[in-house]
């Protein structure tokens, strides 16, 4: 699990754990809250991945769940974004999330089985104006797990995304009170998602029940995108 540290991936992460998985917590600081085991690893260096992943497995043995969560934003308008803006988030939210599921294929292949999960957004598929490279970076993510979803179906292993609205979590803690109440009036809901409901939706794709949904793209976004 990368980015299990803080919002919905330290969710995920406590309620993989309450259900009897062994979790292990990916970030870059390799701190993790609440006694989880972590490890240090910045997605967004391709040595990183692999001397970070090599780790779990000589700790924990294979990963046979991946859930590629870490995500970063460096919002502006396009013309404002600099180099740095765009390989950042593309380097975390995407080539590392297609870099992660690579090195964790060794093993589920072998195993015949296992579950990848990335995650998304809503703005993957909606756009979203002062966020081209974030939106860039969760759309690429549709098209790589569906892709991936192809390559190895016939070996057991499923390919996930989820595409959350807006959750409360330090990545939304800094938006404009003007900006939060134009995004709660799109949303059919009414409110933001809490970070234990994107959870629960992951839970359910690790689990056994999930067995024959893979490529599937699932909004969890209080109605916010439907129709896309
Ligand atoms: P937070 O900002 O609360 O947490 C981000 C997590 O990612 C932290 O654990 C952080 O750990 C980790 N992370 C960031 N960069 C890296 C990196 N280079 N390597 C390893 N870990 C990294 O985010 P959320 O919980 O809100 O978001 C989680 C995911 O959900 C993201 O992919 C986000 O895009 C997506 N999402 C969030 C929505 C929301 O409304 N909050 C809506 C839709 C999607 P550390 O800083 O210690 O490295």
């Amino acid at each position: 699990m990368t980015g299990g540290n803080r919002g919905i991936g330290l969710a995920t992460a406590k309620r993989l754990r309450a259900a009897g998985y062994q979790v292990v917590v990916a970030s870059r600081s390799g701190q993790a809250p609440d006694g989880l085991a972590a490890v240090a690893m910045d997605v967004a260096d391709p040595g990183a991945i692999e001397a970070g992943f090599s780790q779990v497995e000589s700790d924990f043995g294979p990963v046979s769940i991946l859930v590629a969560n870490a995500g970063v934003t460096r919002d502006g308008l396009l013309m404002r974004l600099s180099d740095a803006d765009i390989d950042e988030v593309l380097n975390t939210n995407l080539a590392g999330a297609i870099r992660l599921a690579r090195r964790s294929l060794r093993a589920m292949l072998k195993a015949r089985g296992g579950r990848i999960i990335f995650i998304s957004s809503v703005v993957g598929m909606l756009g979203s104006a002062g966020q081209v490279n974030y939106a860039a970076a969760k759309s690429g993510l549709i098209g790589a797990g569906r892709s991936l979803a192809r390559e190895v179906g016939s070996r057991g292993i499923t390919v996930n995304v989820i595409a959350p609205g807006f959750v409360e979590t330090d990545m939304t803690a800094d938006l404009d009170a003007d900006r939060k109440s134009a995004i709660l009036g799109a949303v059919p809901l009414g409110r933001y998602a809490e970070a234990d409901e994107v959870a629960a939706l992951v839970q359910f794709l690790a689990s056994a029940d999930a067995g024959y949904i893979t490529g599937a793209v699932i909004p969890i976004d209080g109605g916010l995108g439907m129709g896309h």
